[in-house]
């Protein structure tokens, strides 16, 4: 049992203010794991004001001096590289292929931005005027439970990069992962106050953030839902915001399209990191002239996914991370079930063998419209429907009429072709024919999913405010 009752202020660990413990359970078998200690909204303003304390001389690093706070804490990262994978299968039941992946991203982050500070110009021209891209100041860093550690090093890398100091709110469900994190940063000897985490409720700590006058920008991920209050709230002291929110990514499969391999291709997209990715390809578009071939491939490659513990390395899809989390997704079966939808394979209930777990069995739904809840809302576990669609055009219109645009995905044996479908997708990020990241181009979501981007040149300038000199 382990108990986590610190919070990092200022270059320290401290006890925080608050008294109020949250247990930790594990999504594989329910039983307690440990409790964290929770901030509270004095211990969120003593985090604020340590940032913008040290904004005044972080804001004035040299590039070289950023560089190597980015050097130091990979390097520290590193080193731990078991325990970031042990505890992110262990608490959040990520499986260990997931996180063992999620590892090797969080680490090839930093030298992305490293590449990126050696490349990008902070003072530039435009028109006859020398354009200065001046830190915003402190950034409240709000995200989830799905891919905590990850989340915590891309937006801290970039406000680091852009001379910006940071108050970092995990969700308190992550706490073990997030005690790992300020380990090693707090190993990787930065300036104090750079980073200060305070583990605590959304509607708590979350809130005083978003409200607080000395955060100058918020960089949100999770759900629409809680994106919205952050952005009404921010606006009354006009923070920047980037955030990042849900999807409802669509997969083209064009009537071209190799079904044995972009089948496969398509249910890991769906079912990645146990369906609990807001990139996940949850709705799949296929040709209706070759429905039968691919539920027959669908149903056939669904039957091999292992779901189980997560720390075997063969199991493909996890527990969901909490009983809620596991309830939602239920609901969301039972949902699509009411509404006409037909199970193709999976369903409601846990697989057998696996009741003391948030386990949910992998589930795809044929005979599926756009207009059902089931193709419109995020669901957030391992759950997939197919639509059928009778032309190009079509297809397109369909993937198109969502609240979301995240995210899609065409397949096709023709990459031309893939492209120029692509092309006419509203979304941040088109994959064609595979399921890859570029931590240099930019991420974030057209419509409801989000506002702004991460990663790469647009990444970094949402974290500055360009000031012109006029002359
Ligand atoms: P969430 O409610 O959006 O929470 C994300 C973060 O925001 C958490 O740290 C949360 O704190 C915090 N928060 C909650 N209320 C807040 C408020 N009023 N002001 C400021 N911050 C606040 O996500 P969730 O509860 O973890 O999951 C709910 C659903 O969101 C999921 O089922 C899924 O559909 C979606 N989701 C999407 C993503 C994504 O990457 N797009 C990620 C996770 C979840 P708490 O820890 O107290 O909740
Ligand atoms: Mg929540």
């Amino acid at each position: 049992m382990k108990t986590i009752d610190k919070i990092y202020i200022n270059g320290e660990f401290i006890t925080p203010n608050g008294t109020e413990y949250f247990d930790l359970i594990s999504p594989t078998t329910n039983e307690k794991l440990g409790k964290v200690l929770l901030g509270n909204q004095k211990d969120t303003q003593n985090a604020i004001s340590a940032a913008k304390e040290a904004f005044k001389t972080f804001s004035k690093s040299t590039i070289e001096e950023r560089i190597q706070s980015l050097k130091n804490i990979q390097t520290s990262v590193e080193k731990r590289k078991e325990d970031f994978i042990n505890v992110m299968v262990e608490e959040y039941g990520g499986t260990l292929q997931f996180a063992t992946m999620s590892f090797e991203y969080m680490l090839k982050g930093f030298e992305s931005t490293i590449n990126l500070l050696n490349t990008y110009d902070f003072t530039k021209t435009m028109g006859n005027s020398e354009v200065q891209m001046t830190p915003l100041g402190v950034v409240g860093i709000i995200i989830p439970w799905n891919s905590s550690n990850g989340f915590i090093c891309s937006k801290l890398s970039t406000a680091i990069a852009a001379g910006c100091t940071t108050v970092i709110k995990p969700s308190e469900m992550s706490a073990q992962q997030t005690q790992l994190i300020a380990e090693c940063l707090h190993e990787a000897g930065l300036p104090k106050g750079v980073f200060n985490i305070v583990n605590g409720l959304g509607d708590v700590v979350g809130a005083e953030i978003s409200r607080n006058p000395d955060i100058a920008k918020i960089s949100f991920t999770g759900s629409t839902t809680v994106g919205k209050i952050i952005a009404k709230e921010a606006v009354e002291t006009m923070k920047r915001v980037t955030l990042e929110l849900g999807g409802k990514s669509p997969n083209i499969l064009l009537d071209d399209a190799n079904f044995s391999e972009a089948i496969p291709l398509a249910l890991i997209a769906a079912y990645m990191n146990s369906g609990q990715a807001c990139i996940a390809g949850t709705r799949l578009l296929v040709p209706e002239s070759r429905l039968e071939e691919a539920k027959k491939l669908i149903k056939e490659t669904v039957s091999h996914i292992i779901v189980g513990n997560p720390q075997n390395k063969t199991t493909a899809v996890g527990p969901m991370v909490s009983t809620k989390q596991y309830e939602r997704v239920q609901n969301y079966i039972q949902i699509g079930i009411a509404e006409g939808a037909e199970i193709l394979i999976g369903g409601l209930e846990k697989p057998e063998g696996l009741e003391n777990g948030n386990f949910v069995k992998p589930t795809v739904f044929v005979n599926v419209n756009n207009q059902m809840r089931i193709a419109r809302e995020e669901i957030f576990g391992p759950v997939l429907s197919v639509i059928t669609y009778k032309t190009e055009d079509e297809a397109i219109e369909i993937a198109n009429d969502t609240t979301y645009g995240l995210q899609a995905y065409v397949s096709s044996s023709d990459e031309k072709r893939a492209h120029k479908i692509a092309s006419q997708i509203n979304a941040g990020r088109v994959q064609i024919n595979g399921i890859g990241h570029d931590p240099m181009a930019p991420f974030g979501g057209f419509k409801q999913s989000g506002i702004g981007r991460e990663f790469g040149t647009l990444g970094l300038e949402a974290y500055l405010e360009p000031k012109a000199l006029i002359k």
